[in-house]
């Protein structure tokens, strides 16, 4: 896949408001143009999903705990035109001159390969769904994205979630945005074969402008809450490392197994069943590695509750210590950083960030850095020169805002 670099923002993408609307505008026309080219008609609509950022929340929500992430002004969009017969082709900027075809009827997760399992998948989910695949009409795809892939942002829930809002509109589909999510997971899980949880494609539906998704793992209860940046003069700063990660391979299915191994040691059904205060009784049950995996979930959960709760009482500036603190949590004892993860965090907080932690599933991807609007030049000049000075690839650093979830754009 060459995605990647083609996928990435310039650290001179728009950030600001007024840059975003042109920019998303932008977006939108070349989707519209490209899908012409390609199926030589024009799309009959056009919709989006965005990325995500989790603000708070690592590796919790497979654990049915708590995560705080939020939609971010990055989005995938998808234009679309409804077929006289059952076939579904897909195309995307990312594979140029590729098209993948399959049939309604006949759709299979073991025959869903590359990109193209994303959005097939989401297909093939919808009827499990209870979509009746077989009596729907066909329809084609064309994919664009400007969410810097592998970075921690969640392209992939972007182009699930943007998929479904098309499908569920297009089909007439009764299904609310919380089902959404789950049929965003169930292609990523089973068409796709990454394990993730369901955060990610909760945000991407649920998103709403300064405000973040509080969810509930375990219930699937959703709050959106305000987090208050505008007003404080805060921007939350992406530092991607360029390191690359991948979900479904090696450190992040070994956690999950840590995790269920950890669950089942101290008898329950998952670790959102203990708090804090079963951690003394965990360190004598546990050896010392699932010890501390167990207890970064514990604590994890506990600061997810925390910046709900200072946010609400306290404004934005005060979670900072939280964002460390998670930091700290995912180092030592879940393992999941890097030595370019490590130094973003550590030098965006020493040249003015309130707060500062890796995010998304560990293994490379961004950290993300809370910072007074003053600082941000200051902020993002300091990590990339002690990136130069380490002799790490340049990172890619750029401002996110709180965003819409998925809709249909025209
Ligand atoms: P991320 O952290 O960005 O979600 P993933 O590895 O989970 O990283 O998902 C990235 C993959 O999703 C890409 O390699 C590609 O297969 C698929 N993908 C995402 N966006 C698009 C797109 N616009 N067109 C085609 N495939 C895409
Ligand atoms: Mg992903």
């Amino acid at each position: 896949m060459t995605a990647d670099s083609a996928a990435t923002p310039a650290s001179s993408s728009p950030s600001g408001s007024a840059g975003e609307g042109a920019h998303r505008s932008d977006l939108q026309h070349a989707a519209l143009s490209r899908f012409a080219e390609v199926y030589a008609h024009d799309p009959q609509g056009l919709w989006s999903a965005p990325g995500r950022v989790n603000l708070i929340g690592e590796h919790t929500d497979y654990n049915d705990g708590f995560v705080f992430p939020f939609a971010i002004n990055y989005r995938t969009v998808v234009a679309l035109r409804s077929r006289d017969d059952q076939l579904v082709r897909v195309a995307s900027a990312f594979a140029p001159g590729e098209v993948v075809e399959a049939s309604l009827t006949d759709l299979e997760p073991a025959n869903l390969h590359g990109w193209s399992a994303y959005p097939l998948g989401v297909v093939w989910a919808l009827g499990q769904f209870g979509a009746p695949l077989g009596e729907l009409r066909g329809v084609d795809l064309f994919i664009d994205s400007d969410v810097p892939v592998g970075a921690g942002l969640s392209s992939s829930a972007a182009i699930e979630c943007a998929v479904a809002a098309a499908l569920t509109d297009v089909w007439h589909l009764d299904f609310d945005r919380q089902t959404l999510a789950k049929v965003g997971q169930l292609a990523e899980n089973k068409a796709v074969g990454a394990p993730t949880g369901i955060m990610d494609q909760s945000a991407s539906m649920l998103g709403r402008p300064d405000h973040g998704v509080f969810l509930d793992c375990r219930s699937l209860d959703a709050e959106v809450i305000e987090l208050g940046f505008d007003a404080a003069d805060l921007e939350l700063l992406v530092m991607d490392t360029r390191v690359s990660h991948s979900h479904a391979t090696g450190g992040y299915a070994a956690r999950r197994a840590s995790c269920e191994a950890g669950a089942k040691a101290m008898d329950v059904s998952s670790l959102r069943d203990l708090s804090v205060h079963d951690l003394p009784r965990a360190e004598e049950v546990l050896d010392d590695e699932t010890f501390r995996r167990v207890r970064h979930i514990l604590t994890e959960n506990q600061r997810v509750l925390d910046t709900v709760r200072t946010l609400r009482e306290h404004g934005p500036t005060a979670i900072g210590e939280l964002l460390d603190a998670s930091h700290v949590s995912m180092r030592d004892d879940f393992e999941i950083s890097v030595p370019e993860l490590d130094l973003a965090v550590e030098v965006s907080r020493r040249a003015g960030a309130i707060g500062s932690r890796m995010t998304g599933g560990g293994f490379g991807g961004a950290a993300i850095a809370l910072v007074p609007r003053a600082r941000l030049a200051e902020v993002a000049s300091a990590v990339t020169a002690a990136f130069a000075e380490a002799s790490f690839t340049a990172p890619v650093i750029f401002p996110v805002t709180a965003a819409g979830g998925a809709t249909r754009e025209r």
